[in-house]
């Protein structure tokens, strides 16, 4: 059943939705009036319950295995399962949830035991996080960062052959809705030559997509380039908060460490390698002069299609905005295409070395920048280290996060001739430091 075969779904919210029609079908995992979370499909303005399909038998064969490994309020077990359920699951609900589909009265009699409002459900991380791993491969971002610090020489020699990254903290991974408490930590005062301990002063955003790990390997094996997207269970928007000040004392020289292990926040929902299948696109040429991949991250079809056309955009909503009724401030508009390494080539790369790789580990692309003004993904780049402060049409203005600031990461896919997809909202609010 291709993309395009089936387009209306008898959800009626699901046709034209701005997320989640008929053609995305992203996993998650909710809870409704204080109860146990499980796992359901974004359809429209509802949620496709997993759990209570399966027990009201709309499930056999392949589905049902794949179905049944969503139990329990975490996904790690579907992830595992690999492509080949995903797949079948996913086969199934398109001939569940579609226009004509014979089982629409069976499931519609169920009204909300079966479809509850999104709204009335809570959304919780859809699996458990072992290890998360923040690469670097936004090239304008790592440009734009590389030229506040070294102006003559913005990238590092490695980084057109290593695909940059650095392990960062599971732990503090957060869904969607989840305040963002001020970190505190030691910062060096300009001039000063002792570091001072207090509230970051430079809290700041970061715009990245996420990556979910599916099926892992073995310590000791790895994961060849052109096996590695078959290890993708799928896709999130990620906001890799950065306290920028506690970040330009602490990172040399091993990377970023508190500054970026106070939280990290997702969007909930897990859209799959299906639904992006319409919205891949040939990895960008190599500028010239560039060197090639190495040969265990060069592998012709994901090339050819490892990339994707995902456009990201990112909102800021203050106090005072709320207040006086403002719409949202847009400070980024961006697209996955600005990655200098594919998503395989980043599971090829952490797995080449014999490191384990396991179901639900996330990984963060990085920073995805594009080149010109209005499309930088953090505040950093946009006023070039707090140097140029943005006007907001409240009379505030901002050179980093204030208080009772909301940032807002959203995420679409166009394409001619198909139906859009987006991703849900990533949203965090800033809480004063304790
Ligand atoms: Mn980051």
């Amino acid at each position: 059943m291709t993309q395009t075969s089936i387009t209306r779904s008898w959800v009626a919210s699901a046709n034209g939705h701005i997320d989640f029609p008929l053609q995305n079908l992203p996993l998650g995992v909710f809870s409704i009036d204080g109860g146990a979370p499980r796992s359901g499909v974004a359809i429209g303005d509802h949620i496709f319950d997993l759990e209570a399909a399966l027990d009201a038998g709309l499930f056999e064969g392949t589905a049902k295995v794949a179905a049944e490994a969503t139990r329990g309020g975490q996904l790690n077990a579907f992830f595992q399962a690999g492509p080949e359920a995903r797949v079948a699951l996913r086969e199934r609900l398109l001939q569940l949830l579609s226009e004509g589909s014979t089982l629409h009265g069976k499931i519609e009699a169920q009204g909300a035991k079966l479809l509850p409002l999104a709204a009335n459900c809570v959304m919780h991380l859809p699996a458990k996080i072992s290890d998360y791993t923040d690469f670097y491969v936004g090239i304008e971002h790592a440009q734009n960062v590389g030229k506040l610090f070294r102006p003559d020489n913005p990238l590092l020699p490695n980084y057109k052959y290593v695909p940059i990254g650095y392990h960062g903290r599971a732990s503090t991974i957060r869904p969607s809705g989840t305040d963002v408490r001020r970190p505190k930590g030691q910062t060096l005062p300009a001039g000063q030559t002792e570091p001072v301990f207090g509230p970051c002063a430079r809290l700041d955003y970061e715009l990245e997509l996420g990556i979910w790990i599916g099926q892992g390997n073995e310590m000791g094996d790895s994961i060849a380039i052109g096996d590695a997207a078959n290890h993708i269970a799928g896709f999130c928007l990620l906001n890799d908060w950065s306290a920028r000040d506690i970040q330009a004392w602490e990172y040399q020289p091993l990377g970023p460490f508190l500054s970026k292990s106070f939280i990290t926040s997702i969007s909930p929902w897990v859209v799959t390698a299906e639904a992006l299948e319409p919205f891949r696109r040939a990895q960008p040429a190599r500028p010239q002069g560039d060197p090639q991949p190495l040969p265990y991250l060069l592998d012709p079809r994901d090339q050819a299609a490892g990339a994707f056309n995902i456009e990201l955009e990112v909102l800021l909503l203050t106090e005072a905005m709320r207040e006086q009724n403002l719409p949202a401030h847009r400070l980024t508009l961006s697209n996955t295409r600005h990655m200098y390494w594919t998503v395989a080539q980043m599971v090829a790369h952490h797995s080449v070395n014999g490191c384990q790789l396991q179901a639900g580990d996330l990984f963060g692309s990085g920073t995805l920048s594009g080149p010109e003004s209005g499309q930088f993904g953090s505040l950093l780049e946009i006023t070039e280290g707090g140097k140029k402060p943005i006007e907001l049409a409240s009379g505030e203005v901002r050179k980093f996060l204030e208080d009772g600031d909301e940032i807002i990461l959203r995420a679409r896919c166009n394409r001619e001739g198909f139906a859009s997809i987006g991703f849900g909202e990533c949203r965090g609010k800033v809480l004063p430091a304790r």
